[in-house]
């Protein structure tokens, strides 16, 4: 299965992709940590991706799309994906449906994780990361142990929130029409428990 967690950075794709990992047996692809763990690695490659990630803008499709050929060719993505975060432009949608086809695949849903902007904005700027484990915690709704360390990814910011939805609204939301257009879309409510957003996606999966 080739799945696509749709959605405004911070609804919640990350979470319930790795959620889905462990029930589907196939891999949770986010060109986001796949950008940090190239950033993080000193490359020449991640300081490029970081002028765009820094200040929430998009990095550039070609640069994008090259990434993802790469990740999606690997041994563990042979029987499907879990997209998050990607695709992020009409562009990007057309490349990735050009690699599936070529793999003999296609996209067999879209989920739309529905979370209006201001939830959005208490929701990242309240995120927290523990490196060590790569567990995710908000100082609000689950706090992390006294003993775990905690950071905060840079782009995580109010104003960085609030221009990421923008770039959301205006570059990711065109992308939506062209899998509506052939019926692959269905759409959550982001808000609420974890297990229940669970529930609500695995409700919409193609059996
Ligand atoms: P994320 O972790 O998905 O919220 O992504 C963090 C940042 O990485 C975004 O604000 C963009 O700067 C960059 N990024 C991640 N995925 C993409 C993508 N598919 N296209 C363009 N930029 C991306």
């Amino acid at each position: 299965m080739d799945l696509i967690l749709f959605g405004p950075p911070g609804a919640g794709k990350g979470t319930q992709a790795k959620r889905l990992v462990a029930a589907h047996d196939i891999p949770q692809i986010s060109t986001g940590d796949l950008m940090r763990a190239e950033r993080k690695s000193g490359s020449e490659l991640g300081q490029r991706f970081d002028e765009f990630m820094s200040q929430g803008k998009l990095v550039p499709d070609a640069m994008v799309i090259e990434l993802m050929e790469k990740r999606l060719t690997r041994e563990d993505a042979k029987r499907g994906a879990i997209f998050d975060g990607f695709p992020r432009t009409v562009a990007q949608a057309e490349a990735l449906d050009a690699l599936l086809a070529k793999l003999g695949r296609q996209i067999d849903k879209v989920v739309v994780i529905d979370v209006a902007r201001e939830e959005i904005v208490e929701r990242i700027t309240g995120r927290r990361l523990c490196e060590e484990t790569g567990r995710e915690y908000h100082i609000r709704y689950n706090p992390p142990p006294p003993d775990v360390k905690v950071t905060q990814r840079g782009d995580d910011t109010e104003e960085t929130a609030h221009k990421r939805y923008d770039t959301f609204e205006q570059n990711t939301l065109p992308v939506l029409p062209h899998y509506e257009a052939k019926g692959l879309v269905a759409k959550v409510d982001g808000v609420g428990a974890l297990d229940e957003v669970t529930t609500r996606i695995e409700a919409v999966l193609p059996r």
